[in-house]
């Protein structure tokens, strides 16, 4: 099935906001294995509108349209769905109701220009939206093709792609239900990743599309069938072979970050966590604490960002910060040691390095990061070299710290 995407606004053209909605949706269509021919992008003006709505009815299956379901003047998109589909726009009194209800539930003052927002095309169905005032629509045009329209705000848009649209596209294509999996590693690269599982990426049914998140690569295992539970058999397969080929890099299937599951992890052991942190400023443990339940396991950390007190707070003694100073490996020992000793936890982690754009030297240039980590059993470091921006070496070496805690204890 070729779907495209119109995505409506002319803050779009502009550049003044940059068009994430349908980055994000041409990744779902790939996992349900609608293939994404074209996209386009409009401003709020019906004529040219309605062109382009045009134009995509013409050379796909499903248009998808962002944008425009508000209840302004300039929000004009069930005007020109209801032109391209060539049905009129009637008012639905159950979602007059419906919004009625929903400003008097907030005690906000109603405007007759929010009616808009209850008007559809009169074939159309439309779509609930329970993180928003904007319904959806959903339009069938002819008995092969299907319009579709989006609220712009991404937190709108997004959840109602996957709980509406996503289960109408299964019943559509007579397959039940679309269900995925996904399988989330960390400590592999993408593109060595993709080379060892490169024929099952290429695997039609179930799909396996590889997502690269910021030092980490999710795959998607995705398949149709009659339900859930043959859906899951269907993907099995699929599953032990990743664990096969790539399983020492598998942290989770399913749902939980690389934070989550190692709390989990910990908490499942009895066992406690510090944090020493210079270059990363705290951000190791920001990305610990994100986690609900966490104080159970993390008890807490210190930033150490000047030697005095890697010193003071830590005990890292001065001739190493005089001999190799504090972006070393001996450094990055000391932090860990003094953090699990001081702090009194089973393990702790420490980084230190140079995150840039200053401060390099030619033989410590930036992106040059310890991560360190004591434990039970002593204390190892690893040495990192990043590319990238301030930020993109700050985030990537409180990822290899969590990867450094988490090979650990797999072979613990
Ligand atoms: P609209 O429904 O067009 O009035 O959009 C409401 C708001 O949603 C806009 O002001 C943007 O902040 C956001 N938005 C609209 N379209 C997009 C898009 N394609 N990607 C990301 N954000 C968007
Ligand atoms: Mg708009």
């Amino acid at each position: 099935m070729r779907a495209e995407i119109v995505s409506i606004g002319t803050e779009l053209l502009l550049g003044q906001i940059v068009d994430t909605n349908a980055a994000h949706l041409a990744e779902e269509f790939a996992s349900i294995g609608l293939s994404c021919t074209h996209r386009q992008t409009v401003g709020d003006n019906l004529g040219r509108l309605v062109a382009a709505l045009q134009l995509a009815l013409d050379r796909a299956d499903l248009v998808v349209a962002i944008g425009g379901l508000g209840p302004t003047q300039d929000d004009l998109t069930r005007h020109a769905l209801a032109e391209v589909s060539g049905q009129t726009l009637v008012l639905d009194s159950r979602l007059e109701a419906e919004l009625r209800l929903l400003f008097a539930s907030r005690n906000l003052a109603w405007v007759d220009s929010q009616l808009s927002q209850a008007m559809r095309p009169v074939e159309s169905e439309s779509l609930p939206n329970p993180n928003g005032t904007a319904p959806g629509l959903w339009i069938p045009v002819g008995s092969e093709k299907v319009l579709i329209a989006l609220p712009g705000p991404p937190r709108e848009c997004l959840p109602m792609w996957t709980e509406q649209v996503v289960p109408r596209l299964a019943v559509r294509l007579g397959k039940g239900v679309i269900h995925s999996v996904t399988v989330r590693t960390c400590g592999i690269g993408e593109a060595v990743l993709a080379e060892k599982i490169v024929d099952l990426l290429e695997g039609v049914d179930p799909t396996v599309a590889p997502y690269a998140k910021p030092a980490e690569v999710h795959l998607r295992i995705t398949t149709a069938a009659a339900s859930p539970a043959v859906a899951q058999e269907k993907i099995e397969p699929v599953l032990n072979q990743l664990r096969e080929r790539v399983g020492e890099f598998i942290y989770e299937i399913g749902t939980r970050t690389l934070q989550e599951v190692l709390i989990d992890e910990l908490r499942d052991r009895r066992q406690t966590l510090s944090v020493a942190e210079s270059c990363t400023g705290g951000g190791l443990g920001a990305r610990l604490t994100q986690v609900p339940g966490s104080s159970d396991v993390l008890m807490g950390g210190v930033i150490t960002y000047t030697n005095r007190l890697k010193t003071q707070l830590l005990g890292v003694s001065e001739s190493i910060l005089d001999s190799v100073g504090a972006v070393s490996p001996e450094c990055a020992e000391a932090m860990a040691v003094g953090a699990k000793d001081r702090l009194q936890t089973d393990w702790a982690l420490s980084i230190t390095g140079i995150a840039g754009p200053g401060g390099a030297t030619p033989e410590k240039p930036v992106g040059l990061v310890y991560v360190g980590l004591a434990g039970p059993k002593g204390c190892q470091v690893r040495e990192c070299r990043f590319r990238g921006s301030r930020e993109q070496v700050r985030e990537r070496s409180t990822q290899a710290a969590l990867v450094l805690l988490r090979e650990a204890l797999q072979s613990d």
